[in-house]
């Protein structure tokens, strides 16, 4: 071991542990549903985005069971190599039908699929112009390309700010390519982005938009085919990116567009390139799980009645839900010695929901951040809200008086 590297390592984790950014994940025992065994003990599991309950629904199971019977567990390959299967295929073709685009070319991730088209689209001549919330893989694709887009040189906008966003547009007419990316639904804040406002501006100053429709896919939009549709902005959308690993409760990523955009990221993006094939059991389950989600509405019913449950009882209390309009429902806390303490009394109660502090979120703006989802029976948010009622008024964080 190479002393240098190992007191290193030594001397950054102990800063970590001091500004209690330190991470142990906790260990599930049972799997992701709405009520959990983890590290031992019973919890409403309050910070999964296992929103449709898809994750372990018998279908998407017995789906994955099948496939591997027929065809064994790893595609070989990366997918141009040798990797593609007839079930890859089969999936594209079903996501691009469910989303009303041209073609869809998938990932093996979400994070991957940002990684790779946002540096494959760019050049040099070229300026990314970005919400400041959007996510850790956005700004990962937009640092991986040589385009211009530093906040300190102004291509950042601040969030949802279309005065902003327009006075940065008539800065960047010199630009070969303009491209403005946001989150569909930002995951800290649950919030939605105001699209329609994005793509006129984008249509009057000649620029492109990205969506990372993440926390859209199963959650807005019909049969939760995301932001685009929930707008009804068809056509007006030029790359989309959603994730396989939430709501269709299995694994990967795609972006969704043009025929002739697939065709470059087929030949351009590295992940695609350079990363082997998601194996054909996970294609198989996705497949499934895009059935339940066309033809079933009663999960995103259940999704958003849970939502909408959980959202007017936090508020009834007191809690501030920080304009929050999906399931995604942050519970504002201010200080972040005050969200580390309430998740660990939430703990003691039998709930799990993460505090998300400075640098996820700014200083100052600490939170516990809540998923109710479809995996949730009423019984498992009562005893949650229950929780939060105890601990919130102990903690000062809402009056002591508020009734549900
Ligand atoms: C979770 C998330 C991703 C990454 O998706 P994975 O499939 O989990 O890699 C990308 N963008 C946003 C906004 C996300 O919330």
């Amino acid at each position: 071991m190479n002393a240098t590297l190992q007191s290193w390592l030594t001397e950054n984790l102990q800063a970590l542990k001091d500004q209690h950014l330190y991470k142990v994940p906790r260990i599930l025992e049972t799997p992701a549903g709405g009520r959990v065994r983890m590290n031992g003990r019973e919890v409403v599991n309050l910070s999964s985005n296992n929103y449709l309950g898809l994750a372990n629904h018998p279908k998407v199971v017995e789906a994955a069971r099948k496939s591997i019977e027929e065809w064994g567990v790893g595609a070989g390959a990366v997918r141009w190599i040798g990797g593609t299967m007839k079930v890859h295929d089969e999936l594209e073709e079903r996501i691009a039908k469910f989303k009303n685009v041209e073609a869809v070319l998938v990932f093996t991730s979400g994070f991957t699929a940002n990684s790779g088209c946002i540096p494959a689209v760019l050049t040099s001549d070229d300026v990314v112009i970005s919400d400041e919330l959007n996510h850790a893989s956005i700004i990962d694709g937009v640092r991986l390309s040589p385009a211009e887009y530093r906040k300190s040189e102004g291509w950042v906008y601040g969030h949802k700010d279309m005065n902003h966003l327009e006075d940065i547009l008539k800065r960047a007419g010199n630009f070969k390519k303009r491209m403005i990316i946001t989150d569909g639904v930002f995951s800290m804040d649950g919030d939605i982005a105001p699209l329609p406002e994005i793509v006129a501006l984008a249509e009057k100053y000649d620029a492109f938009v990205m969506v990372d429709d993440a926390h859209a896919s199963g959650v807005l939009g019909r049969n939760g085919a995301g932001t685009t549709s929930h707008f009804n902005l068809y056509g007006r959308v030029d790359i989309q990116l959603g994730t396989l690993s939430k709501a269709l409760g299995v694994v990967g990523g795609y972006i969704a567009g043009s025929r002739l955009l697939k065709e470059w990221l087929i030949n351009r993006g590295r992940p695609y390139l350079f990363s082997t094939a998601l194996p054909p059991m996970v294609a198989a389950a996705l497949i499934a799980a895009l059935d339940i989600m066309e033809n079933d509405p009663e999960p995103m019913n259940r999704l958003w009645d849970n939502a909408k449950w959980w959202k007017e009882s936090l508020a009834s209390l007191g809690f501030d839900t920080m304009g929050s309009e999906t399931p995604i429902t942050p519970v504002y806390c201010g200080e972040e010695e005050k969200a580390v303490r309430m998740e660990q009394m939430l703990w003691e109660e039998g709930v799990y929901a993460l505090s998300i502090c400075y640098p996820t979120v700014p200083r100052g703006r600490a939170r516990i951040r809540t998923m109710p989802s479809a995996a949730h029976s009423r019984e498992d948010l009562e005893f949650a809200l229950e929780a939060f009622k105890k601990v919130g008024r102990s903690l000062g964080v809402i009056p002591s008086t508020a009734e549900v």
